[in-house]
């Protein structure tokens, strides 16, 4: 069945004290508009998306709103009347139509999915969460005087409304017509519900929070966590090197020069440490390797010293809009034995990642005498990395 959502934005609600309307408020650097919008395209169940917008901004709207599978249409006076709206520019294929409030950004594919399949079976549905308070009713007082309880309602029969809130089109053309006649509601599904549908309940999410407040916001951001612009502000990269041990040159390992009567064989200063962690940060920012950016055919890298390509790594992920986090090392040397000399490489590295000394983690491992490293012929290093988009 093909199905469109209606994404309910035409509000210029400005409860917020905000000088824009609350919908276009940012959450994690996002406005809550396209949080939602792009939630229901990322939908594998919906195929097409109609936002209701205040008439300026569906007229020239910004380029997150534009798109092959996105219709904008003005909206109108109440919330029925911006629906009605949408509903007239649905694709003509629509046979479900799923609804949602633009305010609630935190809306996620599970909840998309499972209102819009129990629409498909029952005729209508909405998302709704089973209250946890006592619920109270109050006599008629009128506002700002003493209010009294009137009666306690049974909590196990009382749920909160949420959107996304589906219907089969048929059943939504009735509830719309009845709007359209005079009839007020404050959801789709009160007017189905006159209609005389029966409307089913889906388990909604503590997540899908409605923006109403300044407070909400804080907590919809807290709910969103540090990494908001979703996982591809996080990556992470893994490096290998392997170098072999000769006699005559000075062991250098994540930039601190070792006590040795070997070193490792190189165009550089061969330091298997500081390659494996470059590497993985270039594998991280998939910005290449470390032959590509620093090639041991061009001389300007013989004797070079390997933190400083470390470095220049960090200034190629930086150039991408990243940043490290934090590293984690391991050498595999039969000899030497590294633990005297392990915080010296870890606040080295660090300082060339520019992070504090505690970000970096460096351990050592023989190879149990088995392999070239084993029977200590070579010095090899594994590195992990975690870069970020701050
Ligand atoms: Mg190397």
């Amino acid at each position: 069945m093909f199905v469109s959502a209606i994404i309910a934005a035409g509000g210029r609600g400005r409860r917020l004290g905000a000088p824009v309307p609350k919908q276009l408020l940012e959450l994690s650097g996002r406005p809550i508009l396209r949080w939602s919008v792009e939630a229901f395209l990322a939908s594998p169940v919906v195929d097409h998306v109609v936002a209701v917008l205040p008439a300026e901004l569906a007229s020239s709207p910004p380029e997150y709103l534009r798109g092959e599978r996105l219709t904008l249409v003005a909206g109108g006076e109440r919330r029925q009347d911006s629906v009605a709206c949408g509903l007239d520019a649905v694709p003509p294929a629509t046979g479900l139509v799923v609804i949602h409030d633009a305010a609630r950004p935190l809306v996620d594919a599970d909840l998309i999915a499972r209102t819009v399949a129990a629409a498909a079976e029952s005729g209508a549905a909405i998302a709704a969460l089973g209250a946890r308070d006592t619920i109270k009713e109050s006599g008629g007082e009128g506002a700002g005087a003493a209010r009294f309880v009137s009666r306690t309602l049974p909590r196990e029969a009382i749920f909160l409304a949420q959107t996304p809130q589906a219907f089969r089109r048929e059943v939504l053309e009735h509830a719309v017509r009845l709007g359209r006649e005079g009839v007020d509601a404050t959801d789709e599904a009160a007017l189905a519900e006159r209609a005389g549908y029966r409307v089913r309940l889906v388990e909604g999410s503590t997540r899908n929070i409605k923006i109403t407040t300044p407070e909400d916001l804080a907590v919809a951001e807290a709910l969103i966590g540090p990494h908001a612009a979703g996982p591809s502000s996080v990556r992470v990269g893994s490096g290998y090197d392997l170098h072999r041990l000769v006699a005559g040159r000075a062991l250098v390992l994540g930039g601190v020069k070792v006590p040795f009567e070997k070193g490792l064989a190189g165009h550089s200063d061969a330091d298997v440490v500081c390659h494996a962690l470059t590497d993985a940060l270039l594998g991280a920012a998939a910005a290449g390797d470390i032959g590509q950016h620093f090639p041991d055919t061009d001389p300007r890298w013989k004797d070079a010293d390997s933190v400083g390509l470390l470095r220049q790594a960090v200034a190629i992920v930086a150039a991408r809009g990243y940043r490290p986090v934090n590293a984690d090392v391991t050498v595999i040397a039969e000899r030497p034995k590294l633990a005297a000399h392990r915080d010296a490489i870890a606040a080295c590295l660090a300082s060339a990642l520019g992070l504090p000394p505690g970000a970096v983690g460096v351990k050592a491992k023989t190879n149990e005498g088995a392999d070239a490293t084993g029977r200590g012929e070579a010095i090899a290093a594994h590195a992990v990395v975690l870069i970020e988009r701050p």
